[in-house]
């Protein structure tokens, strides 16, 4: 059997660890990789050095930044009354591509999930109360699965007693789906008529 030179199987078993590439695509990559201009390769190098480098959380939402405030934090002409919660960064671009909200955003960094030893102290929950002085609404714009609804009614019993009005995204969001597999238009329309909680 013809095994590769160690370095390219360990550039292929890095790759292999990105989500949605498997083996074959791995080993693909890495001969790319092997195979381009120098310059290609120290490229890519430099971009992934540089991500873990120089972007941090948002100490205020959590939020990805490579700035003291996140974009969005540090936009002023956004409503500060209002919070949206989502589970990780990703879901603030999903959210953002509807145009539908102008309101603040606030990073859980997960949900609750006790069978994978999750619970509210590993979130950033205690930020979130501490953020909701002058707040009109929080909108908890978690993923509709078993845990995402459980996380959704654990926020909604600690920031109620605190007079802020909760709200949901509408229904029309597969039960136990994901917001990453929902449209830009069903997902504007579930935060447009949004429900209270
Ligand atoms: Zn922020």
């Amino acid at each position: 059997m013809i095994t590769l030179p160690p370095a390219l199987q360990q550039l292929a078993a890095a790759l292999g660890k990105l989500p949605g590439i498997g083996r074959k695509t791995a080993t693909r990559l890495a001969f790319h990789i092997l195979n381009a201009a120098p310059q290609e390769g120290e490229e890519l190098a430099r971009a992934i050095m540089k991500v873990k480098a120089d972007i941090r959380l948002c100490p205020r939402c959590f939020n990805f930044t490579e700035d003291e405030l996140c974009l969005i934090c540090g936009d002023d002409r956004r409503n500060q009354k209002v919070i949206c919660v989502v589970e990780d960064s990703q879901n603030i671009l999903l959210l953002e591509k509807t145009n539908e909200y102008k309101g603040l955003y606030h990073v859980l960094g997960g949900i609750i999930s006790p069978l994978d030893g999750i619970g509210p102290e590993e979130l950033h929950i205690k930020e979130l109360l501490q953020r909701l002085e002058g707040v009109e609404e929080v909108i908890i714009a978690l993923n509709p699965s078993t845990e995402g609804e459980a996380t959704t009614i654990y926020l909604s019993r600690l920031i109620k007693p605190q007079g802020v009005k909760i709200t949901r995204l509408a229904r029309g969001i597969p039960l136990g789906g994901s917001l990453e597999f929902v449209d830009e238009l069903t997902l504007g329309k579930a935060l447009q008529t949004r429900s209270e909680i």
